[in-house]
């Protein structure tokens, strides 16, 4: 098996920004294991030393049951490193076409070198960017419902070089959407930040504003931060990040999911699995992704085969 990821790491959404001086989980903060295989799958790699259970301390909006998160160790990016052993990945291989060739599958990658042939393919990207993949490729996919919605999201990474900015007060508003803060601090080294903080814009807000560039961004987010301090605290607050990066995903969270647990054409031997077939979340994608495993594999006759 071979796995071809368009970035330099491992991790997808699981995704860690690192820089002298500190880090952000500018995706996924955390992970919240909700059924028995997942939880297992995260005590796993505990004792693997990847991620770490924590009381949830997020100040989120939709934090309604607040119990143990998992976070990656040291930061989310790792958190998925113990399955990398053994697994052969080619990175910075962008697939941007696909060919059915003698019952076999063949991959272009965006740099122009051909892949395969394989026995058989499973793509993971978010709905859009799998549905754009397979139309590019001359393959209609009627069963990928264009109901399928996911929505972006703005970050903003910040870095302070001394403690006291008060963002864990600021809370949310109609443009933040979650203040959370950027990880483990390193502020013993020279030039580490005593604070990191990653907010995370609303989805509306993100979506009005998706085309907008980086430093605009940061500058309004920064603002209303700002204004909800005020609001928050009664005190005006002097934000004055050392670091400031905006990073934006453009498929985010899943609206309106697939409603199915994933995809799998026998006759092409094609297979689809992500967060956005059951909800938005990593435990959504680990269960797609091991149910579509368990399919292929002929351990499940329960799971819906498209034909
Ligand atoms: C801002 C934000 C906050 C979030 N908060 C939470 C949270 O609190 N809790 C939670 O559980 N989840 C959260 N999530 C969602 C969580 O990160 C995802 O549900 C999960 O990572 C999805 O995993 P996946 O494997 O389905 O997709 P991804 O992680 O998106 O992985 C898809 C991979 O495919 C690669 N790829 C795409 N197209 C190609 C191509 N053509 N060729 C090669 N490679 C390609 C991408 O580079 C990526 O690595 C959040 C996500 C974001 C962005």
């Amino acid at each position: 098996m071979t796995v071809f990821e368009k970035s330099g790491d491992i991790g997808g959404r699981l995704a860690t920004r690192r820089r002298a001086g500190g880090f952000w989980n500018h995706g996924a903060p955390a992970m919240e294991a909700r059924t028995p295989p997942f939880v297992d799958f995260l005590q796993d790699l505990e004792a693997h030393g990847s991620v770490r259970s924590f009381a949830n301390l997020l100040y989120d909006e939709d934090a309604a049951a607040p119990g143990l998160l998992w976070r990656g160790c040291p930061d989310m990016r790792e958190a998925l490193r113990p399955l990398q052993t053994g697994l052969d990945i080619v990175f910075r291989a962008e697939i941007s076409r696909l060919e059915r060739r003698n019952g076999r599958w063949l991959l272009a990658s965006a740099s122009g070198d051909i892949h395969g042939p394989f026995d058989a393919l499973i793509l993971t990207p978010p709905a859009a960017q799998a549905r754009a993949l397979l139309t590019r490729s001359g393959l209609p996919a009627p069963w990928l419902s264009e109901d399928v919605l996911m929505h972006p999201c703005w970050a903003l990474l910040l870095g302070f070089e001394n403690s006291g900015s008060g963002i864990q007060r600021a809370g949310t508003s109609d443009v933040v959407a979650r203040v959370a803060s950027g990880g483990a601090l390193a502020s013993s080294e020279p030039g580490g930040f005593a604070e990191t903080w990653v907010i995370h814009a609303q989805p509306a807000w993100s979506r009005a504003h998706l085309e907008c560039g980086r430093e605009e961004i940061a500058e309004l987010l920064l603002g209303d931060v700002a204004r909800q301090l005020v609001r928050t605290s009664g005190r005006e607050a002097r934000l004055q990040p050392a670091y400031v990066s905006a990073h934006r995903w453009r498929h985010a969270r899943t609206l309106q999911p697939l409603g199915t647990s994933h995809i799998w054409l026998e006759d092409q031997r094609l297979g689809i699995a992500g967060d956005w077939c059951l909800g938005a979340t990593a435990e959504d994608a680990f269960l797609s992704g091991r149910a579509l495993a368990e399919q292929i594999l002929g351990r499940s006759a329960a799971l819906r085969t498209v034909a």
